[in-house]
């Protein structure tokens, strides 16, 4: 491959005299479930994202499933999200018995489209859940002003924007909680699977903390139902480390956008654009390639050329077969449905060199000279 789509190993070869011995200290201690390396975690990823509280998971789509549980989601009760992203968050939502309702997105930033929500809510509506789709804000003022109007819950799917902000603010703590992933090919991630839910409401975060055992409250006292989703104590440990470097690998991720850019001024590629105010993080570089262009005939151009590349997201959520009781029809939410056939992510990883972005600049242009 001339330039993969990403590369877990640059990172860690970059990283590995300060992990291997924090791993294997962690490992002489006997502390692996919980304790003082989660609790470190926890204190940094609080401090961080300026949130009171933090708690740490197995995962994001769990840090997603007992956000909704700490709200008391009720089966029945509607969700307002987003078609346009990774499967989650619907997922969690109808696992509930809960009812996700898909509103459309903006074209220009692939997010949940606030002008489009009232029309979606019913008096069965309890909460939203935008998602910061690639690493972009959603239009978060526009929303919690919608949800104060209608009483509203919202929890903020952030598993693709650790460090993005709007205005100045970081995602996952402009509702009343926030949710994040560490699989490893997110902005933070770890060697394994982890997750974290912020919040700036003491009940909530107790609440949450008390679902990842299994809803226990005192030592084998419990409340209600619950789940066994701790963050393991090996990937706090690491991400505890990460944590110090994730500002310099966003920065690094925005300067290789940057270039993409200039690269791809005067093409008919349509390039990602900010949200005034915005701070993007770039998990994903995602172009629009609107028609003519051919997709599968640029697809197969950059394959030749051995350039990694992908389609996030190739099928809108509400024509997912899994969905297909909720009745949603080809064409009830255009933006989104026409964006799957248009997208076109790029590699875009921190220790991307300059040279490979020049790479994959070169061979869309030669691929799009091709296509017309
Ligand atoms: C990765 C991701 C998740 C799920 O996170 P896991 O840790 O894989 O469970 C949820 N939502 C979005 C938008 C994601 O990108």
């Amino acid at each position: 491959m001339a330039v993969p789509l990403f590369d877990l190993t640059r990172q860690y070869a970059t990283l590995r005299a300060e992990i291997e011995p924090a791993v294997c200290e962690l490992l002489v201690s006997g502390n692996y479930v919980l304790g003082p390396a989660v609790d470190e975690f926890e204190t940094g990823a609080a401090a961080y994202l300026n949130s009171s509280h933090a708690v740490g998971v197995a995962n994001g789509t769990d840090a997603l499933l007992i956000a909704l549980r700490a709200l008391d989601l009720q089966p029945g009760d509607e969700v307002i999200t987003t078609p346009f992203t990774f499967y989650s968050a619907a997922e969690v939502v109808a696992l509930l018995g809960a009812r996700p309702v898909f509103v459309d997105i903006e074209e220009d930033t692939f997010n949940l489209d606030p002008a489009k929500i009232e029309a979606a809510i019913t008096p069965k509506t309890r909460a939203i859940i935008p998602v910061h789709i690639f690493g972009h804000p959603a239009d978060m003022p526009a929303i919690m002003e919608i949800a104060r109007r209608h009483e509203l819950r919202v929890i903020e799917d952030c598993a693709q924007s650790w460090g993005a902000t709007l205005n100045g603010q970081q995602t996952g703590t402009w509702g009343e909680l926030g949710t994040f992933s560490f699989f490893p090919t997110k902005n933070l991630g770890s060697c394994g699977e982890g997750g974290l839910i912020c919040s700036d409401d003491a009940r909530l975060a107790e609440k949450s903390r008390q679902l990842r055992v299994h809803g226990q409250s005192q030592r084998y006292i419990y409340d209600e139902l619950g789940y066994n989703s701790r963050l393991h104590a090996l990937q706090a440990t690491i991400l505890s480390i990460k944590l110090r470097h994730v500002d310099s690998w966003n920065d690094a991720r925005r300067a290789h956008a940057a270039h993409y850019k200039n690269l791809l001024q005067g093409t008919p590629y349509i390039v990602p654009t900010e949200r005034d105010g915005a701070r993007h993080i770039y998990h994903q570089y995602t172009l629009r390639l609107p028609a003519p262009l051919d997709r599968d005939r640029i697809s197969a151009k950059l394959t030749e050329r051995g350039i990694g590349h992908a389609i996030y997201y190739p099928r809108s959520l509400h024509l997912q077969p899994v969905f297909a009781d909720l009745g949603y029809k080809v064409g009830a939410l255009p933006v989104s449905e026409r964006v799957t056939e248009e997208v076109l992510s790029l590699p875009i990883f921190p220790e991307l060199r300059a040279d490979e972005v020049e790479l994959v600049g070169a061979a869309l242009c030669e691929a799009v000279a091709g296509s017309r």
